[in-house]
């Protein structure tokens, strides 16, 4: 069976000790086991990246960006490899996970243009014979562990920006479907990155730990569910790292009388059930203002659910696959016979869905549930699965107050035709990334990405311009050059440039 290894110093690594299994949840065989990181092994990745650091912080950005020109293009050569990985090992459908690598290679793309990014701020002149400016520099050995709902597209969120930047890296991907970050790193290796720039090393606890209490790990970008970004942000700073931690999400639709229902309706059942509903920015409650908004929306929707195709991901043509794993496929389960023991409606139950051929999988149809209220764990908590709640409301006042009273704040999105809604929504809602008739408003990677409230821990966002800042720190430099025959006099007062 194919194993999968750490990748430390630029070599292929199998430190001893237990292996985990990565399972296809399709079929519901064990594919692949992983290598699990233990402190020592990840201590060496650290000191790998250490020792790479001085000679590529030193390396001319635009030698850097040419490393990525290279990784970009053996991306698109492997892109079809790629996608069967994420999709076997997650479980998402093939041309969804085409979608995930093609938004993680707009990350190197951007990370190309780096030379341009790093340019600093000058002043001539800014106080007698003296030059000032301010450029950014990196931070040193930094690292990013990521969650198994994006296995190849969150990875890339962090390390081609944070190693354009002069940083080396630590990559500690999810545990459930770790092949394809390895196989990602493994080619930006082989677009000529020096040994220990990149390390991936495989695990769960005990290599986080290591790596969070690691003195030489001056920056951590975390991406997962909240309480361990919550954890992670606390520990990481107070041990003096920088840290930006993206957590969980509960994003809401908001459907006004006026919207283009069926237009609604379909691209909800893709923000919805797409990735099984795995995804921070699935939308899991469709606020609708009025009763008979609600009506339609759900009558729209019903039939749409029960024609979902559904199957083995790495099946082509299909709209779900199945759940990451039994566990969480159980896990949602629960949270479906709660809410139908707390009073909502499960006008759609994907509930005893077996697919020919794959009875072992871990498949689950498309739930819809109506009359949901705040109150309830169905509205209150993140399921993470295909499953969508509809709240009916009075107004658009009452769904801003019952957006912005939830304790996550990652996407949000208004469906209407009337522009002074659309303005006021956008202006007052309390969520990171809002769309106008857009449900999966994921900003494109010239933007940055992040949630508000509990939804993200840090001040900065990942990736695009706030990556930038993020992976460096901004040095200012004043400088003079006296003339020979000038005497410099002593100076008491404070120096002022006017
Ligand atoms: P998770 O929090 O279980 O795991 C994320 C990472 O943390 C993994 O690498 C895992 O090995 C590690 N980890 C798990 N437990 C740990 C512990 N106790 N100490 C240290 N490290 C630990 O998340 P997941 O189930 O892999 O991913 C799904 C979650 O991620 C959802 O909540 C989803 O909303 C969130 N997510 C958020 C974003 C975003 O941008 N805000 C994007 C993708 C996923």
């Amino acid at each position: 069976m194919e194993f999968i290894h750490h990748l430390i110093d630029g070599e292929p690594s199998d430190a001893p000790g237990a292996t985990l299994e990565v399972t296809n949840p399709s079929t519901g065989a064990v594919v692949r086991r992983v290598a699990n990181a233990d402190a020592a092994t990840a201590e060496r990745a650290i000191a790998a990246a250490q020792a790479a650091y001085p000679a590529w912080r030193d390396t001319p950005p635009a030698k850097r960006a040419q490393v990525m020109f290279r990784f970009k293009q053996l991306l698109e050569d492997n892109a079809e490899r790629l996608t069967h990985l994420v999709s076997e090992e997650h479980g998402k459908t093939f041309e969804d996970a085409g979608g995930e690598l093609r938004r993680g290679i707009e990350n190197v793309e951007y990370a190309c243009g780096v030379p341009e990014l790093l340019k600093g701020d000058y002043s001539h002149n800014a106080g007698p014979a003296i030059d000032a400016w301010s450029n950014f520099q990196p931070l040193g050995v930094v690292a990013g562990i990521t969650p198994f709902n994006f296995p190849a597209m969150v990875p890339l969120w962090m390390y081609p920006m944070a190693i354009a930047c002069g940083n080396t890296f630590i990559l500690k991907p999810s545990e459930r479907d770790p092949g394809s970050a390895l196989a990602i790193a493994e080619l930006l290796q082989e677009a000529g990155l020096p040994r220990g720039v990149i390390n991936v090393v495989h695990g769960g606890r005990e290599a986080v730990d290591a790596l969070i209490e690691s003195p030489h790990v001056k920056a951590l970008s975390f991406v997962g569910s909240t309480p361990i970004a919550e954890s992670i942000y606390g520990r990481g700073s107070a041990n003096g790292k920088r840290v930006q931690a993206l957590g969980g999400a509960k994003n809401h639709a908001v459907v006004l009388p006026d919207a283009d229902l069926e237009n609604a309706a379909n691209t909800l059942m893709g923000a919805a059930y797409g990735s099984c509903g795995e995804r921070c920015m699935a939308i899991s409650v469709a606020v609708c203002v009025g009763d008979e908004t609600a009506d339609r929306l759900v009558e729209s929707m019903l039939p749409k659910i029960a024609a979902l195709k559904i199957g083995p991901g790495t099946d082509k043509g299909l709209d779900m696959g199945p759940l990451v794993t039994g566990a969480h496929r159980d896990k949602v389960l629960g949270f479906i016979e709660e809410g139908v023991s707390s009073g909502a409606e499960l006008v759609a139950d994907g509930r005893g869905l077996t697919v020919p051929g794959y009875e072992n999988g871990f498949f689950l149809g498309g739930c819809l549930f109506d009359r949901v209220k705040p109150t309830m764990r169905i509205y209150r908590e993140e399921i993470f699965g295909p499953v969508l709640c509809v709240v009916r409301v009075a107004s658009l006042d009452e769904a801003i107050r019952l957006i912005n009273e939830h304790e996550y704040g990652n996407g949000t999105c208004l469906f209407t035709r009337d522009g002074e809604a659309a303005r006021r929504f956008a202006d007052s809602i309390e969520v990171g990334m809002v769309g106008i008739n857009v449900p999966l408003p994921v900003p494109v990677a010239y933007h940055s990405f992040g949630g508000w409230k509990r939804s993200l821990f840090g001040d900065l966002h990942a990736y695009g311009p706030d990556s930038v800042r993020f992976y460096t720190r901004r040095k200012a430099v004043s400088q003079r050059w006296p003339s020979a025959f000038e005497t410099t006099q002593a100076e008491f007062n404070f120096p002022s440039g006017g």
